[in-house]
């Protein structure tokens, strides 16, 4: 299992420039990079930098991190998706990072499931096609809040099985399939060919329905039943990456260096229960 840092975790106290050097500096394999820090980042710098780096660095690209609201948007809205899905796919060719997550939409209002389903279902094919011939594969992040449109991991998986499409499958975040309640026999389930992306985090023991993202702790910290989920990981073959992604405003004071560190030491204490690590130097 390769270790990634998901750039959620520095939210605030750090920007792609020093994420990339912390965690190429404390041996993470991989960075998922979010679309806010590398808009920032694009500011000043240029798309042949990231390359620079990558070409001279241990650490690579794994994701983009995320298209928000992909279903039930308006025209303008959806043209807005769009065009950042195109610009995720040629800053990915130049870096050879191939994945991006994409996430529901909140507060839709009354839709059935099915209805959701199949508008979902629809809008995906749109970004599939768009990605297709970029080699680019959509990893859709089902989110654990009542209201958000697809929010248990079964939901999410028989959209994308419906959707039907080799380059979209899911993305796997510990502390969404905790807050609402996801069944470890939906994941049993799963083709692991369809888990894009594994999240990795621990949340406060609250119940479901009330667990907001700022809950997050370190990943063995906490509530989540984190050897349950490893231990089905292992038995239906997925052992590719976990990424660490917390969004706790306390480790957004930290020093960033702090952070970065701690989040690969905490993954790498309970990953290692599970999966042989992949080594650091
Ligand atoms: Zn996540």
């Amino acid at each position: 299992m390769k270790i990634a840092f998901n750039e959620a975790t520095t939210l605030r106290n750090s920007n792609l420039q020093q994420d990339l050097e912390y965690c190429e500096r404390f041996g993470y394999d991989y960075i998922e990079i979010r679309l806010d820090k590398l808009k920032e980042y694009l500011r000043d710098r240029a798309v042949p930098d990231l390359q620079n780096f990558f070409g001279h660095s241990r650490i690579k690209p794994y994701a983009f991190n995320a298209l928000e609201s992909i279903n039930f948007r308006d025209e303008a809205g959806f043209r807005q998706i769009k065009e950042d899905l195109i610009f995720l796919c040629e800053v990915g060719n130049a870096i050879d990072c191939k994945k991006i997550i994409v996430v529901p939409t909140f507060d839709i209002g009354d839709f059935t499931r099915e209805q959701i389903k199949t508008e979902t279902v629809r809008v995906l094919r749109v970004l599939s096609d768009l990605a297709l011939p970029h080699g680019v594969r959509l990893a859709l992040e089902f989110v654990g809040y009542p209201n958000c449109s697809i929010n248990t991991f079964r939901q999410a998986y028989e959209i994308v099985q419906a959707t039907d499409r080799p380059n979209v499958g899911i993305v796997l975040d510990c502390f969404h399939f905790h807050a609402m309640n996801s069944r470890l026999e939906d994941l049993r389930a799963a083709d692991p060919g369809k888990i894009f992306v594994f999240h990795l985090d621990d949340c406060e023991d609250l119940p479901a329905g009330t667990l907001r993202d700022h809950h997050r702790v370190w990943p063995g910290q906490g509530a989540i039943h984190l050897d349950a989920i490893l231990t089905v990981l292992r038995e239906i073959g997925y052992g590719e990456m976990a990424s660490v992604e917390l969004f706790r405003p306390e480790y957004w004071e930290w020093d960033a260096a702090r952070t970065i560190r701690t989040g690969k030491e905490a993954a790498e204490r309970i990953i290692r229960r599970y999966f042989p690590l992949q080594e650091s130097n």
